[in-house]
């Protein structure tokens, strides 16, 4: 099952990637180790079913992830072509692993590196790049895909500007699936000696899923089954592009796009099925592959692993699976392995036996919500339609609240079908009282305060009434990272101080 091992040459020149190998091999330089990673059971995740599941281990690479693979053969390309000359200008918008894949390539090739990131990338990722002697550009995350300030619009913009420059561009680049379809794909047919019957990874330019893809399909005469793994709000499986928790995975959409275009790394023919897994699911999968399989992987192989598991269960001894784990925990350990992080955002559940935010859901009732785009006739309807609306408050006789003053609206940046909302999608709160007196044709978007505070359902209201801003109104309780309810700060205080 394993690859043959074996020394590679010790002269240069260097063995073009895809014919060093990992193991016992002794490189000429970095970017003969890129690859050759191996596949590793899951043992225990995996017990009890009768199909074996392996992780192709891209966090083994050099660069930490998968993205190693598609930054050399992108270089490469480019070098062949003669788009990048010695000493020449490199230049990618990217918040992730390619820029690290990239930057390894860049200082060892020699070239200059210029990536541009959203601002929302943390410092270490900035610091990574840095050391490797990268340039880092920091413009706005969150803006729509035809914007100049997007990520990719900048870096086209600087590559144009600069003499002998050359951008990237792994959505669309063919050198990216190209690099699986050389590399990573004859590597799981090779390890699994043939064998294998399902390959399942995530989608984020396409460039894995669609070369490996590709391969084990030619490979197999199309016996393989090639899975996608997608964030369940991700449009490549049919969701509605809101935002989700897992990175580098699956195709978001800004609420003002005006037209959604695919990479071209991505060739959604070769899939045979495409599992949506929640972000609570992928958190979940890969604590449980830290916590018992010793495997500290990345969000993106949560979602995959998950998907792998459910694929798995419908198969027999004569099935293989292989599931792609893109990268390593390590640069998350501020986030999904970081139990203040999944409190405040709502994937711990309360455990019943302390006070906590979801208590207080009850008497709030289901949030409910209208698109940015609503006039105040459709606004007070939707708040009319509630059971709690005019009904006297708890506070009882004689109390000047009613239950009306309770209920905010919140109000989303794009319509949506479930009821259930991303935080990144709500753009404001109304309450009934902004709504009363006002001409019916009047846009809710004038009368709209701003977006409540988050907090997660388990989180005690002490520790919400100490964290939110005494200015701000309302609270979003957060389910697995949604906002279920709206809560007023105030009655959120009032509760925190009854438990002291
Ligand atoms: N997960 C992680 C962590 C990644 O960095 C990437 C690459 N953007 C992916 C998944 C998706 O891989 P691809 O772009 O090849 O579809």
């Amino acid at each position: 099952m394993t690859e043959q091992l074996a020394v590679s040459r010790p002269d240069p020149p260097y063995p073009p990637p895809g014919q060093a190998v990992r193991g016992e091999a002794v490189f000429e330089s970095v970017l003969d180790a890129v690859g050759h990673t191996p596949l590793i059971r899951l043992a225990r995740l995996g017990a009890g079913l009768a199909a074996p599941v392996y992780v192709k281990a891209e966090f083994l690479g050099p660069g930490m992830s998968v993205k190693d693979r598609a930054a050399l053969h992108m270089v490469l390309a480019a070098e062949r072509a003669g788009d990048l000359r010695p000493g020449g200008v490199i230049v990618e918008g990217t918040s992730g692993n390619t820029g690290i894949g990239l930057a390894m390539v860049a200082a060892q090739r020699g070239y200059r590196l210029i990536v541009v990131v959203p601002d929302k990338v943390g410092p270490d990722k900035i610091s990574a790049l840095r050391a490797y002697g990268a340039e880092v550009l920091v413009t706005a995350a969150g803006v729509p895909a035809h914007d100049p300030k997007h990520v990719r619009n900048l870096a086209r913009s600087i590559s144009e500007q600069i003499p002998g420059a050359w951008m990237a561009d792994q959505y669309d680049n063919a050198a990216n699936p190209q690099a699986h379809r050389e590399t990573t794909g004859p590597e799981i047919w090779r390890q699994t000696a043939g064998r294998i019957t399902h390959f399942v990874a995530c989608i984020g330019t396409g460039g894995t899923i669609t070369g490996t893809g590709e391969f084990l399909k030619q490979a197999s005469g199309g016996a393989v089954r090639v899975v996608g793994a997608d964030p369940e709000t991700s449009v490549y499986a049919g969701g509605d592009g809101s935002p989700y928790y897992v990175e580098a995975a699956g195709h978001y959409l800004h609420p003002d796009t005006i037209e959604d275009e695919w990479p071209q790394s991505y060739h959604p023919a070769v899939l045979d099925a495409v599992e949506p897994i929640s972000d609570r699911e992928s958190i979940d999968t890969l604590r449980r592959l830290a916590r018992e399989e010793g495997m500290l992987v990345g969000g993106s192989a949560g979602t995959a692993i998950a998907a792998a598991l459910r694929v798995a269960r419908g198969l027999g001894p004569d099935d293989l699976v292989v599931v792609l784990a893109p990268d390593s925990g390590r640069a998350y350990l501020s986030k999904y392995f970081d139990d203040g992080w999944l409190l405040t955002n709502g994937f711990q559940d309360p455990d019943g036996t302390a006070p906590a935010l979801a208590d207080l859901i009850a008497a709030a009732g289901p949030a409910r919500a209208v698109p940015v785009g609503a006039t105040v006739a459709e606004a007070s309807a939707v708040l009319g339609a509630g059971p709690a609306a005019g009904e006297p408050a708890a506070g009882g006789a004689g109390s000047v609240e009613t239950a009306a003053d309770r209920v905010a609206l919140v109000v989303l940046a794009r319509p949506s079908l479930v009821d259930t909302w991303a935080p990144g999608d709500v753009v404001g709160t109304v309450t009934a009282a902004a709504l009363a007196g006002r001409a019916a044709e009047e846009a809710v978007r004038d009368l709209m305060q701003p977006p409540p505070a988050t907090a997660g359902a388990g989180e005690s209201p002490a520790a919400v009434a100490d964290r939110v801003p005494a200015d701000r109104d309302w609270v979003g309780v957060l389910v697995n990272g949604r906002i279920v309810s709206v809560v007023r700060r105030a009655v959120v205080a009032a509760r925190a101080g009854t438990e002291q």
